[in-house]
């Protein structure tokens, strides 16, 4: 099993769209072990493909910390069929803006279509953490991060806390 590294919000590639993923072939669950992988080494409860320099359409979620019943999943190429008019508003928090939080509002409960890592057309109704989860990561696949969530300052402080943590990871190579 591999671990990749986390690439940081300031790095214009989690700015891009990703692409949906043509043909799901036998190396995707491979992919998607290391993608849960590097999720949990990083403490982290969602992971998108751009997040490890991948810019297609796949993402991971386990809220299992916080639900015990539900499952990790893998979610290729999710479109989303139902948003609920009723709102949420919580603080997010991202693997590629370490150190940052910002309150988000979003629809509290949503509907995906999407293929799971053996090509097999799969939906979900997702409530609470798992639909805010499933939404926080398609955003990563649309080149959306937190931190285009937040204002003129706290955005300028979040890259400021990126800096100086890739400076920190450069000096430790
Ligand atoms: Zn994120």
């Amino acid at each position: 099993m591999s671990k990749y590294n986390i690439v940081y919000a300031t790095n214009p590639f989690l700015s891009k769209p990703c692409n949906d993923v043509l043909k799901v072939t036998a190396d995707m669950p491979k992919l998607i072990k290391d993608m849960f992988n590097t999720m949990y080494k990083e403490d982290g409860c969602g992971l998108a493909a751009p997040q490890i320099g991948i810019d297609q359409n796949i993402f991971v979620v386990d809220i299992s910390y916080s639900d015990p019943d539900s499952k990790p999943m893998a979610i290729i190429n999710p479109k989303f069929t139902w948003m609920s008019e009723i709102t949420c508003t919580k603080e997010e928090h991202c693997l590629s803006v370490p150190g940052s939080g910002v309150k988000i509002t979003r629809p509290e409960e949503v509907k995906i279509e999407f293929l799971n890592e053996y090509g097999e057309q799969k939906s979900l109704h997702a409530h609470g953490l798992m639909a805010r989860c499933v939404q926080h990561e398609n955003d990563h696949l649309r080149g959306i991060t937190l931190l285009d969530y937040m204002s003129g300052l706290r955005r300028k402080m979040a890259t400021k806390k990126i800096l100086k943590i890739e400076k920190c990871l450069e000096q430790n190579e």
